[in-house]
């Protein structure tokens, strides 16, 4: 089969990798916008989930993977200067870069053609194919394409959020947040090697505005944020990839999810607020259940209403989660009066996910010392 993928991401070569294992005779390539080592942002991360799924995908690269991950099993809330520690929740982060480079070298042995620094931007320069695998991140020119069939939706949300570096390294999970007179700001923070952890900052949009943070420069803006953050960051800096970019966060959807013998896949398909950190989870695993379709079906017809029917459901599901967590995150403002181990309980259960009795389970004092507060509270 020629399968021919716009996008060079965690979904797309992932999916590479597992469609080569299934027949080595597929004929397979990818366009990739960047070259094989720039990347924008620094480290991502999984759960212990995650990594079950990747071992029986694919041991070479899970090894590889495991080799260069930083593991933590907390999350920390931080708040008024308090830090509340959660334990029992086994997280591990890695270099967006260093994955992609593992995923690179996997392609590269089974003999996935990766055309790097090729821009697709018309369906004139794909070459003929049995299979189109739309994989082209968050603001997807393929699932534009075919918008008539797929009727993709993008709910632009009210946040703002920045994706920065810095060589403190926060030790688990680890949420900060500050009030300031222009508002609230939250750091979402982890380390992802020895020496670099990633920090995003999120604040509402009035918080933004009112914080003069539109137009400022790149030294400007991490002078302003390390400044809020200044305790947290122990004299450390902010770093940015070479150009300070807040976004908003794109909610996107698509009611429908293949037609005929095309197929999106990751952030094209769908995105989940990176608060559940989520997005790469969900694109390898996308990249796994629709491998897992072909070795049960035939003909690509067949195939893809057969992926989309087993993996709607599922995302659908974490996408709501995801929706919670990101809307509650729009509202921190209001949770700004609790007491920090209050405020920790709120953050842990945001995404309804995670139920007291889970947490239970996870932390029991955490969950007694909750208690025991409410208590003295009355
Ligand atoms: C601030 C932030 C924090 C995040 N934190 C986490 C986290 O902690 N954990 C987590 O799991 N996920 C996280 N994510 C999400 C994660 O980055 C994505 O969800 C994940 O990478 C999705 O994989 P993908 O392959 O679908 O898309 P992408 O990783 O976006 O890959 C798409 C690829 O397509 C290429 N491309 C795009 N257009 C074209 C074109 N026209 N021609 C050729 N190539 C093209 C791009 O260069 C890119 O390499 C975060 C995202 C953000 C924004």
């Amino acid at each position: 089969m020629k399968i021919c993928i716009v996008g060079g991401g965690p979904a797309g070569l992932y999916f590479a990798i597992l469609m080569k294992r299934l027949d080595a005779s597929h004929d397979i390539v990818i366009f990739e916008r960047d070259g094989p080592d720039d990347t924008f942002g620094w480290g991502i991360v999984f759960s212990d989930q995650t990594f079950g799924y990747l071992e029986s995908s694919d041991a070479p690269s899970f090894t590889r993977i495991i080799e260069t991950c930083q593991t933590w099993n907390n999350v920390d809330i931080v708040h008024r200067g308090e830090k509340v520690t959660i334990r029992g929740n086994r997280f591990s982060g890695i270099a967006r870069l260093a994955f992609l480079n593992i995923l690179h070298r996997r392609c590269h042995e089974l003999g996935v053609d990766i055309r790097f620094r090729t821009n697709i931007t018309n369906r004139a320069q794909l070459p003929e194919h049995d299979l189109f695998v739309g994989a082209d991140g968050a603001n997807s020119v393929t699932r534009q394409w075919f918008s008539d069939v797929l009727a993709p939706s993008v709910d632009q949300r009210k946040n703002k959020y920045l994706w920065l570096g810095t060589p403190q390294l926060f030790h688990g999970l680890t949420l900060t947040f500050h009030q300031t007179d222009k508002g609230t700001f939250v750091a979402h923070a982890y380390k992802f090697s020895e020496n670099m952890s990633t920090f995003i900052v999120e604040c509402g949009e009035e918080t933004w505005a009112r914080a003069g943070l539109e137009g400022k420069s790149d030294d400007e803006t991490c002078a302003y944020l390390q400044d809020i953050f200044a305790e947290d960051l122990a004299g450390r800096p902010l770093l940015t990839n070479n150009f300070v970019r807040w976004i908003n966060f794109p909610l996107v959807r698509n009611r429908h999810w293949q037609s005929g013998n095309v197929v999106l896949l990751g952030d094209a398909l769908h995105t989940a607020h990176f608060s559940i950190g989520s997005g790469t989870k969900l694109a390898l695993e996308d990249a796994i259940a629709l491998a897992q379709a072909f070795e049960h079906n035939d003909g690509v017809e067949a195939v893809l209403p057969t992926f989309e029917q087993a993996r709607k459901p599922v995302v659908d599901q974490l996408q709501d989660a995801a929706q919670s967590s990101l809307t509650w995150f729009e509202q921190m403002d209001d949770y700004m009066d609790l007491q920090p181990i209050f405020l920790a309980y709120e953050a842990m259960t945001r995404s309804g996910r995670v139920s007291r009795e889970k947490l239970r389970l996870r932390d029991p004092e955490f969950v007694a010392a909750c208690e025991r507060g409410s208590l003295e509270r009355g």
